[in-house]
């Protein structure tokens, strides 16, 4: 697809222009020291072709976009149990927001936020210590993406634990409604560990697949199965409905896809049976998600007619 090509380097171009780049996390200094003039796009289509553009081979901090990763292996794990614990609606707060957990019982709204992610991550240590889940993490991300490389950035794990007093309040909070069942100290760190994953946009999208293709990795032979395409269905509606914080109603009318986005500035999106898409932007919006990340992918879509919402056939607009 040489005109995917095209279209990506046209959109990358445009990116390296923009003056309105957001404002990079600073919440801990290895996010604070990142460049807000980087930017790069991957895309891996169902056909097995991949596209990159700008700095699309550079790893970064995929901070939340991990939530969604976290969330397949629990759903491995307990399978629909796992709805007992974690709700499935948009928030409609901040990422961080412990006001709504008063009202609701100690239950997170959904997956996405940091409360739902905390208890997901309670949830994977219930099966492991927090070596293990940290190690099935990365065995489980290396394995999608096809790629041994990726890493866990100690530095980001450390600065996270270091700094993660609402993330400790969130779950303290919880414990006392009996919602996280595990050590406090040992659930936060293995969930910042899985904060610090540390991926380019290439790795994402390619690790992304099995979202786009019914739960399996590729179609070729060798690809296999990671989960039902029921429960990948699943996880895009998720994502469509609540990956992107309280600016999760605005993506799905910008963009249409499924998209799960993180404060080092990625975003992985999904095109169901299409492809799977990565992009990375550290500067963010006032929500939060990466400023350029979202502009490039509503960009993408026009040119492309991605959008689920699109009648399929059609052309973009
Ligand atoms: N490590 C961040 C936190 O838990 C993740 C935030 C994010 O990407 O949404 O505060």
């Amino acid at each position: 697809m040489d005109n995917l090509d095209h279209i990506l380097a046209g959109i990358a171009a445009e990116m390296r222009g923009m003056e309105n780049r957001g404002k990079v996390a600073d919440y801990i200094q290895p996010l604070a020291a990142v460049s807000p003039h980087k930017f790069g796009m991957a895309v891996v289509t169902a056909g097995g072709s991949v596209h990159l553009a700008g700095d699309a081979e550079e790893a970064f901090s995929i901070q939340s976009i991990s939530k969604v990763f976290a969330l397949t292996l629990a759903i491995g794990a307990v399978g629909d149990q796992l709805w007992r614990r974690v709700g499935r609606e948009p928030s409609g707060s901040a990422f961080n927001s412990i006001v709504q957990l008063e009202s609701e019982h100690g239950i997170p709204r959904n997956p996405f936020i940091n409360a739902g992610a905390i208890v997901v991550t309670d949830v994977l240590l219930g099966h492991h210590q927090p070596r293990e889940a940290i190690g099935q993490m990365l065995r489980f991300v290396r394995e999608l993406a096809g790629d041994d490389t990726i890493t866990v950035d100690e530095a980001v794990a450390r600065a996270e634990q270091d700094t993660g007093f609402r993330n400790k309040a969130l779950a303290n909070y919880m414990r006392a409604f009996g919602n996280i069942h595990g050590d406090v100290e040992q659930v936060l760190g293995t969930y910042f560990h899985f904060c610090a994953l540390a991926m380019s946009c290439r790795q994402l999208a390619l690790a992304g697949r099995y979202l786009m293709d019914g739960g399996r990795t590729t179609r070729e032979k060798g690809g296999h199965r990671v989960i039902t395409d029921r429960r990948a269905r699943r996880i895009n509606a998720l994502m469509m409905s609540c990956g992107h914080y309280d600016n999760s109603g605005d993506f799905a009318y910008r963009i249409g896809l499924p998209g799960k986005s993180g404060v080092g500035g990625g975003i992985l999106a999904v095109a169901p049976g299409i492809a799977s898409i990565a992009v990375w932007s550290p500067g963010l919006n006032a929500s939060g998600n990466s400023q350029l990340g979202q502009l490039a992918l509503e960009r993408l879509v026009q040119h492309t007619g991605w959008s689920v919402f699109e009648p399929r056939g059609g052309a973009g607009g």
